[in-house]
């Protein structure tokens, strides 16, 4: 993957930073606020019977705060999370393992859930509807059936592919929740909140040049002023106004509506090389050195979001508003388009 400031995936780099800034309890995550209010229904009505809060799914582009959501969960809970993710699940007998682990109400958070292998796929569901777990020992005439009894659990499904879940695991779901990307005010709080607790001196005016810079996601609110702060401390004393926050995003080439260099590069070669469209996502993927999962999952929501790119059956299409922020002008048939 190509050093990117924008990409809404997680990176190393971040983790730590994350764990930093990662809001604890759903009175502090900020935005989303219908999905807050169901949460806080399904928690108080666990709490109240004592029992595991229904199965949720969370879904939604990389940064947005499934994570988040699932950690605030368990803390207003009082359980414990066990995480992973669906490829990571290698076999049943390691869901087993993990799932026979958990104790009474601890919720199980599966990141990237439309990734599961099969067979462990299938296992999850009785495990998911009575809190079983079969298991089969040794191989043909011989092999036997247990069937493993498991504390009651929460399965906390996420995923940036709600249509690549198959339909018996998402049946087994309570409830699926979509997060949507934030309005700049949301990003603005985050930016003013992060910038306190690492205690980065921050004006309104820069906090909103990054909020709005921040392609409606969290994680790169985040990332854009760590980065900021860098250069204000190298620049500026370490204070961040707007001046500093323009001169450091224009240096990284995030644009005024957070589009970096790859953003530009996708949009390019739909309208440069294809005139306009359409274009397979496979063409798109290697014009830009990107695998097509990740061009995707992370490029193209916030692209589509713009309403700079339109998915067809036949491929990607570049819109006039892709047109015009890129400066060009979309030819009439056979010209190539031409820059002002
Ligand atoms: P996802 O799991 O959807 O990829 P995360 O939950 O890891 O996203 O969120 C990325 C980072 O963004 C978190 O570490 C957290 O600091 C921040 N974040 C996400 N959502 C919110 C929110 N609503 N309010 C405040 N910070 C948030």
């Amino acid at each position: 993957m190509s050093e990117r400031i924008i990409t809404a995936e997680e990176r190393n780099e971040d983790k730590e930073f994350e764990w930093s800034l990662r809001p604890k309890r759903l009175a502090e995550f900020i935005g989303q606020e219908g999905v807050k209010a169901n949460l806080e229904i399904l928690i108080s009505a666990a709490r109240g019977r004592n029992e595991p809060i229904e199965h949720i799914l969370i879904a939604g582009p990389p940064g947005l705060g499934k994570t988040t959501l699932a950690n605030i969960m368990a803390n207003e809970m009082g359980v414990n999370i066990r995480t992973t993710s669906g490829p990571a699940i290698e076999h049943q007998g390691a869901l087993a393992s993990i799932l026979t682990n958990l104790e009474d109400r601890d919720i199980f958070f599966v990141d990237e859930i439309h990734r599961l292998a099969r067979p462990v796929e299938e296992s999850l569901y009785p495990a998911m509807e009575d809190f079983k777990f079969d298991f089969v020992s040794g191989k043909g005439a011989g092999a036997q059936t247990f069937r493993l009894q498991l504390p009651r659990f929460t399965v906390i499904g996420a995923t940036t592919r709600q249509g690549m879940l198959s339909a018996p695991l998402r049946d087994r779901f309570g409830a699926v929740y979509p997060l949507y990307f934030y309005a700049v005010d949301e990003l603005f709080a985050m930016v003013i909140r992060s910038a306190r607790l690492l205690k980065v001196a921050i004006d309104d005016a820069g906090a909103r040049i990054i909020a709005s810079r921040a392609r409606g996601t969290p994680r790169v609110a985040n990332r854009l002023l760590r980065r900021v702060r860098d250069f204000a401390q190298v620049r500026a004393q370490g204070s961040i106004d707007e001046r500093i926050a323009l001169d450091a995003l224009s240096m990284l080439e995030v644009d005024e509506l957070g589009l970096d260099v790859i953003d530009r590069r996708i949009l390019r070669t739909i309208v440069e090389k294809y005139e306009g469209g359409p274009v397979g996502l496979d063409t798109i993927a290697v014009s830009v050195s990107e695998d097509p999962e990740t061009v995707e999952d992370v490029y193209e929501p916030f692209l589509m979001q713009l309403g700079f790119l339109a998915r067809t059956p036949r491929g990607r299409v570049a819109t006039k508003l892709a047109y015009d922020h890129l400066g060009l002008v979309k030819a009439s048939s056979g010209e190539q388009p031409r820059l002002f």
